[in-house]
């Protein structure tokens, strides 16, 4: 899969961070559309911060919880303007400490905005992982420990995505398709009960 890469579309790394807290639970085509006019309108994190919720809110309203999306967007950009001088941090443990950005946001940014090795676990991620036997965790944060230790870190990030995009297009939730699986010959199919 050498098209494999972040569906979300951005030019900068501070909209890298924006458009990976709107995609929580959204799709990346839906904040595809919504993502041009939100960011020709705020520029920098002093814009955003001194935006006021309602006019965030609406901006993003065509995206799922985006009444909880602006408050953390708000939140998290005043953050950076008032600490870190306007300038995205550049540590996962930094911007973990930012309002509503988790371990996975936090790894998907430095890993894509400064070449930091990270292998986020994202839903894709920990259910591919699982039905091919590398993990048995739940806890997302669990498998991707267990994950890097299978790996050397110049390939978390790769395997991150192929990860991701294997779980879209063949190893999908419902009916994963396993007749068409490039890797179905070394693949236990761990909890597969139905498959095509
Ligand atoms: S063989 Fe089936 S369960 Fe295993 S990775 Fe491929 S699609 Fe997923």
């Amino acid at each position: 899969m050498p098209e494999a890469r972040i569906a979300l579309e951005y030019e900068n790394e501070l909209q890298l961070l924006v458009a990976v807290m709107l995609s929580a639970q959204a799709t990346d085509a839906v904040v595809n559309t919504v993502t041009p006019e939100l960011f020709a309108k705020y520029r920098t994190a002093e814009d955003y911060a001194r935006a006021r919720l309602p006019e965030l809110e609406k901006a993003i309203r065509r995206i799922g919880l985006f009444r909880g999306k602006a408050r953390n967007l708000h939140a998290a950009m005043q953050r950076i303007a008032r600490e870190h001088g306007g300038k995205l941090p550049r540590t996962r443990e930094e911007l973990y400490r930012l309002p509503g950005v988790g371990w996975k946001t936090a790894g998907v940014v430095v890993n894509h905005a400064f070449g930091t090795p990270a292998l986020p676990v994202d839903t894709h991620v920990g259910r591919v992982s699982r039905r091919l036997g590398l993990t048995r965790q739940e806890d997302p944060d669990k498998v991707e420990a267990e994950l890097s230790a299978l790996l050397p870190p110049e390939r978390w990030g790769r395997a991150h995505q192929l990860l991701i995009w294997h779980g879209r297009r063949t190893c999908i939730a419902r009916k994963p398709h396993c007749s068409r699986c490039v890797v179905a010959a070394d693949c236990p199919k761990v909890g597969v009960k139905i498959s095509d």
